[in-house]
């Protein structure tokens, strides 16, 4: 049941435990293998961390190994879009689960180039819109801005990552066209495409991605530093949006079994943030059907229920 204070004892020793329980567990699916670089990634790799708002970390497992954070990268384009678009970025994007794959092109048609929320692919190409609009080197200022949250200059794109991206990318250079189809693309899009691919090419590993994305545990301020990153409404909105659309097609179980607002990535990462309490960020490659890690899945929400952490009580 809820209700356990959310300060727990002995979390390390308990994230030790779910690590093991991760590694006996299935694999529960199939690496990412629409890029060979992705493939070629070994599946048991199983980590996690926890990064509490006063600097209390947690760790176990491959927790320090870096893996590409793929569609986990919305967040951190999304938070920069809306500081740069300010509340014109709605009228491009709405904030409804799409009910379709992330990659879906079906319901863009029918909805005139209106992608459903940030977290789909298309949501997350006009984001990339938007940044590539308003600055003149958004992939620089994307990074550097990664670097800042996450309190270190050692975030990198992978390069191989990225051209592969790009050479494998027509189901998201449709979702561009067609979107531009609509007026809804304003950049030229292979630049936009460029910066997309970029995005989803960063590697991290699970303790730099709970560090970086505590601001939206602290209403927008980054715990540690105590800058404000962005406003309590835009942290608030975020959490939201990754409560109703970050776990893509699977959403809705995530929040009826786990309750926090989460963001996955076909690298096998996944992060959840726990209001007035921290973040946690886990890894194993292995993805389900909806394109979400499996084992990553059940830690967090072995970790969460077992915390009382839902924030549905
Ligand atoms: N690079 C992937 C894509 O664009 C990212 C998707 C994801 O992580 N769900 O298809």
């Amino acid at each position: 049941m809820e209700g356990t204070p959310k300060q727990p004892k002995n979390c390390s020793s308990l994230l030790e435990q779910l690590v093991a329980e991760a590694r006996e567990a299935p694999l529960g699916g199939q690496v990412a293998d629409y890029i060979p670089a992705l493939a070629e990634v070994a599946a048991e790799h199983v980590g996690i961390a926890v990064v509490e708002l006063d600097g209390t970390t947690h760790t176990a497992g491959d927790f320090d190994v870096c893996f590409s954070i793929q569609s986990i990268s919305k967040i951190f384009g999304l938070a920069l879009a809306m500081e740069r678009a300010g509340d014109s970025l709605w009228e491009r994007v709405r904030m409804e689960p799409s009910g379709q794959a992330f990659n879906s092109v079906v319901q863009l048609e029918w909805e005139h180039g209106i992608p459903r929320n940030p977290f789909i692919n298309a949501g997350a190409i006009v984001v990339s819109d938007v940044l590539t609009s308003r600055y003149s080197a958004s992939k620089s200022a994307l990074i550097q801005y990664i670097r800042y949250l996450a309190g270190t200059e050692s975030v990198h794109t992978n390069h191989e990552v990225w051209e592969s991206e790009k050479e494998h990318g027509n189901r998201n250079a449709a979702l561009a066209y067609l979107m531009k189809s609509f007026g809804n693309i304003e950049a030229d899009v292979p630049a936009v495409l460029d910066h997309y691919f970029f995005q989803c090419s960063v590697e991290m590993n699970c303790l730099q991605l709970a560090q970086s994305l505590g601001f939206l545990a602290n209403k927008g301020i980054q715990p540690g530093t105590e800058e404000r990153i962005c406003d309590a409404r835009s942290a608030h909105r975020i959490n939201a949006l990754l409560s109703t659309s970050g776990m893509y097609d699977q959403s809705g179980e995530f929040a009826f079994t786990v309750g926090l607002p989460a963001k996955s990535g076909v690298g096998g990462g996944i992060v959840a943030v726990v209001p007035d309490y921290g973040v946690i960020a886990a890894w194993s490659p292995p993805l389900n059907r909806f394109g979400n890690p499996t084992r990553a899945v059940q830690m967090v929400t072995e970790f969460a229920q077992r915390l009382g952490l839902s924030v549905y009580h």
